[in-house]
């Protein structure tokens, strides 16, 4: 293939020679490569010469013909939309077959759209569709209901509009010489009218790239003339025309390109850098170019895109989800939240939607954030602090926004409508646009383009987001000027046709370019074959283009390393294929590797090149300069501004022996008292808390000392969590009890279970209901449901305590101590938290204390989850400190010696078995021995990460940590870890 540049000097003379004697057009695939000819040949005296690509032509010729018909003509919006309209049509009379599963999948009906046009364009009708592939029944039916809807509507699409176009190309070429460069039409119509024009004009040249007769001069026309050729390549010295290079990571490529682009002293509209994969590389090439100081024209194909779209888009999902939170909040996340709201993000709003966890209706909404409001007030009003109470009057400020602004936007969504025409749904969601987003500009363009459907439907929600999803998601951002100046960053078929002095292609790696190959699932290649449709572009032809775009210069690059997943990356064999054709010698794999990687200064961990000349700014020429002046190449770290360089003496030291402030939280540095207000005699602990100890030190600290909590998700309650049902169990066990002490009905014997059974469903009918309206549900249904299954569970466990446990009876239900809200609670609850020998405190609320005729008691505390494995004797390896801790605690509440604690597991599923263990001069001293290893870490300041096996598996803090500490445990000193193995022995 010989390269564009070629191309454009024979355009040129031969528009220069004909614009001297009338018309000229250029035809290109696209626009600018046919401006670029124009200009070149003309300057600015451009009268007479007409540029246009084929698309824009064929809408010109065909505009006498549809005005004569009274045809609308219709673009890619509504060719879709028509075809998700015949597909639901097709679907819901269930006429389809083969395509009945994937017909409701999001990107069906443009694939659909894509499809038709490719028939149509080829002359298939739907008869000869009809027989070909397991596909073709279906694809037969559904051409002949868009072909009559086209029909019906009074639509002509482009297939229609080329058919047209033909009627007037005889007379409207006579006088008009026409360039045709590099057209490539793919289909049978677009190549018979293209065809008749050059056919019917005055005179015309048709220019295509081929394999040139002339011997290549350089490397990168030996690339053009060889590239993917089975000749023989003649061997030649590398002379810079071709280059192959490969970084660390994507983002260092874009920086080395940008590195190039500047040092290389030509125009930067003379560069091009073009993408196989815009969506993954143009954030990373436009940073690099920034920071380089170039200016970018990115093309319409690699523009960024419009968060007005996708906000728009999140809308609608909330619509479709019962207006569920989480939509919302991405709603919120995408930059559409008010000027006057400060600070402008959406977190402390995000946290707000968490809270309320709403999902349903506009009137559910309403009730959870009036409900939330008044629990934000309860406890503004309980809060016995100055700093407390401003921090709740903040949170009921932020609230009230929230409310303020969200609520009309839902009640937009609530009304919109069920089902509705097209023209109904284009003027409802516009005013949606208008009122919700920034700048609904490009929201509403797009709307404006599906005008020509506004007769049809009835549609739902669901067939506006099939056709609107993926184009909303796809908004790209408002157009820029002009090109000149800046370097031309866009998709490589976009280029057709263009030449540029110096090209880029970054992303030649396995599996991005060429892309792994898949087939078109709605018309296979043997079915295309059998219609003589032309198989579609492949990256093949895509390479070749791009390499036909450069003049001077072709550089290929790839990135070594996926700095993501730390996975390798290897270049794809386009690299090794560029540097055959280019002339380049044989050489292993190895060896070219070595070549690619050498042809760059920069590596990971180091962003700079070597000489600071090269620098694109002035972060890299900084490090390029201190380098050689200090000893060892991380010296500079030291100097980075912000945590970098603790962060990363905190990763280095995190794999070595010692233990040291990085391991989690041990104090090292500042000195022993570092953690004195929080020792187990400074401040009340609870159990639940004190046995995440055993499972990991560092667990223990972040949620006991530094009180981190897993991020939430803002979705609506569908399913009640482990932490809900046993929320609503213990509270309804709470007020069961209470009531039938109340009644005299305790204990519960085989004699009173009827009675308590009924006062179970009462009680339980009160809670529950209390429960759903403060939490509203998504779906009654299944929390009706889930409060059955609690039913079921306790209803067993009332016959179980009749049956089984009937000579103890229950004396205090949820008896606290040292909590402040004493609401729910057993009213000798204790404000003040509770001293046990060694003068350790505790705080917590016990399920039931219960007595034996003997006048011994006992504590129990309910569980819903699983009975744990090894059944604990007596700590459960330091994980069970609760049976223990609550008998000390209720003794030093009630001032009695209590015999055991028990654990309980009530549920139905774990069939109410129990463990019980006995409080003795033993088991107390084991307490004991437990309580001070805790108190111990804590004096030492030591809680490291230090999991016990599969302690991770679940934890909220993996984020924190990362996924290796049990494996990064083992390389650590063990001698520290001495107590705590010990504890975790204690069965
Ligand atoms: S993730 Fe592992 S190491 Fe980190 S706190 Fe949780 S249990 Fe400990």
């Amino acid at each position: 293939m010989n390269g564009y540049s070629e191309l454009r000097a024979r355009g040129v003379e031969f528009v220069a020679e004909w614009a001297q004697w009338g018309a000229v057009l250029i035809l290109a695939p696209g626009r600018e490569a046919a401006d670029e000819i124009a200009y070149e040949a003309c300057g600015g005296a451009l009268v007479g010469v007409a540029r246009a690509g084929l698309r824009p032509l064929v809408l010109e010729l065909s505009g006498g013909e549809l005005n004569r018909r009274g045809l609308a003509p219709v673009g890619r919006v509504v060719r879709e939309a028509l075809a998700a309209r015949v597909a639901a049509e097709a679907s819901r009379s269930g006429s389809l077959r083969y395509l009945a599963p994937v017909a409701g999948f999001p990107g069906f009906p443009r694939a659909l759209a894509e499809t038709f046009e490719e028939l149509r364009l080829n002359g298939v009708g739907a008869e000869q569709v009809r027989g070909c592939g397991e596909s073709g029944p279906d694809l037969a039916l559904l051409l002949a209901a868009y072909e009559g809807e086209l029909a019906a509507r009074g639509f002509a699409d482009h297939a229609a509009r080329v058919q047209m176009a033909r009627t007037a190309v005889a007379a409207r070429f006579r006088e008009t010489a026409v360039l045709a460069i590099d057209l490539a039409p793919r289909t049978r119509s677009e190549r018979e009218l293209v065809a008749a024009i050059l056919r019917g004009a005055r005179a015309h040249l048709e220019l295509r790239p081929g394999s040139g007769a002339a011997e290549p001069a350089t490397s990168l026309e030996s690339l053009q003339r060889y590239l993917f050729s089975t000749d023989a390549v003649p061997v030649r010295d590398e002379d810079g025309t071709v280059e192959i290079f490969s970084t660390s990571g994507e983002a260092l490529e874009c920086v080395e390109i940008a590195r190039r682009i500047g040092a290389r002293g030509i125009g930067f509209d003379e560069c091009a850098i073009l993408l196989r994969s815009p969506e993954r590389y143009q954030p990373l090439v436009v940073e690099a170019l920034r920071r380089a100081g170039i200016p970018a024209h990115c093309t319409r194909g690699s523009r960024r895109p419009d968060a007005a779209g996708r906000s728009f888009l999140a809308l609608l999902h909330c619509a479709e989800e019962r207006l569920s939170a989480s939509r919302f909040a991405e709603y919120l996340s995408l930059g559409q939240m008010p000027e006057s709201e400060e600070p402008r993000t959406p977190a402390a709003w995000e946290r707000l939607l968490v809270d309320a966890a709403v999902i349903g209706g506009a009137a559910r909404w309403e009730t959870r954030l009036r409900g939330l409001r008044e629990d934000f007030e309860r406890r503004y009003a309980a809060a016995e602090e100055e700093e407390e109470r401003a921090r709740w009057r903040q949170r009921i400020d932020r609230l009230e926004a929230l409310r303020a602004f969200a609520m009309p936007v839902i009640e937009r969504l609530a009304a919109l409508p069920e089902r509705a025409n097209w023209g109904e749904w284009i003027e409802t969601l516009t005013a949606l646009a208008e009122f919700t987003l920034n700048d609904p500009t490009r929201v509403l363009e797009l709307l404006e383009e599906l005008e020509p459907m506004r007769e049809i439907g009835p549609v739902g929600l669901g067939e506006v987001l099939l056709v609107l999803g993926p184009r909303f998601q796809q908004l790209s951002s408002a157009p820029e000027g002009a090109r000149y100046g800046k370097v031309w960053v866009g998709g490589i078929e976009e280029a057709r046709g263009m030449a540029f002095r110096a090209v880029y292609v970054p992303g030649v790696n396995e599996g991005l370019f060429p892309r792994p190959p898949a087939e078109d699932p709605l018309l296979l290649e043997r079915q295309r074959e059998a219609l003589g449709i032309a198989l579609r572009a492949e990256d093949t032809e895509l390479l070749g283009i791009a390499a036909a775009c450069a003049t001077e210069h072709f550089a290929l690059s790839y990135s070594r390393l996926d700095l993501l997943t730390g996975r390798v990356r290897v270049p794809s064999f386009y690299a090794f294929a560029a540097h055959r054709a280019a002339g380049g010698s044989e050489i292993d794999v190895h060896e070219f590797e070595k070549r690619a990687r050498s042809a760059t200064g920069t590596r990971i961990g180091w962003p700079a090149p070597e000489n600071a000349a090269d620098a694109i700014d002035d972060a890299e020429f900084d490090l390029a300069t201190l380098a050689p002046l200090t000893k060892g190449s991380g010296q500079y770290l030291k100097s980075l501004p912000g945590r970098a360089v603790e962060s990363l003496r905190a990763r280095w030291m995190r794999w070595h022996a010692p233990w040291k402030a990085a391991d989690g939280l041990v104090v090292d540095e500042i000195g022993d008292d570092a953690l004195k207000r929080y020792r187990l005699g400074a401040r009340a602990w609870s159990p639940s808390t004190l046995q995440q100890y055993a499972r990991c030190p560092y667990r223990f600290a972040l949620r006991g000392i530094l009180g981190l909590r897993a991020v939430e998700n803002p979705t609506g309650i569908q399913r009640m969590d482990p932490a809900q049902r046993g929320e609503l169990f213990h509270r309804v066990q709470f007020e069961l009890l209470r009531d039938l002490a109340s009644r005299e009905l305790l204990p519960v014997s085989p004699a009173t279970l009827a009675g308590a059974l009924d006062r179970l469903d009462a009680v339980l009918e009160d809670v529950a209901a209390k429960a759903e309206a403060e939490l509203a549900p998504a779906i009654p249904q299944i929390w009706r449901g889930e409060v059955q299954a609690i039913r079921a569970d306790l209803r067993g466990w009332l016959q179980e305590k009749a049956l089984r446990d009937a000579d103890w009876t229950p004396q205090f239900y949820e008896l606290s101590f040292g909590l402040k809200d004493p609401a729910g609670r057993d009213p000798r609850s204790r404000k003040d938290a509770v001293e046990v020998e060694g003068g350790y405190r505790l705080q917590g609320s016990i399920d039931l204390v219960e007595r034996h005729p003997s006048g011994v008691l006992r504590v129990v505390d309910h569980k819903t989850g699983r009975v744990p494995e090894p059944k604990p004797d007596t700590v459960g390896g330091g994980e069970a400190l609760q049976p223990l801790l609550y008998a000390l605690a209720a003794e030093a509440i009630v001032g009695e010696p209590v015999s055991s604690g028990r654990l309980y597991y009530a549920t139905i599923a774990q069939n109410y078995r129990t463990i019980d263990v006995p409080l003795n001069d033993w088991t107390r001293r084991r307490m004991q021995h437990v309580l001070e290893i805790i108190d111990g870490a804590m004096r030492d300041g030591f809680l490291p990460a230090a999991p016990r096996k599969d302690g991770c598996k679940g934890c909220d803090y993996l984020p924190v940590c990362g996924p290796y500490e049990e494996e990064r445990v083992r390389v650590k000193s063990q001698a520290e870890l001495k107590t705590l193995k010990e504890l975790r022995g204690w069965k």
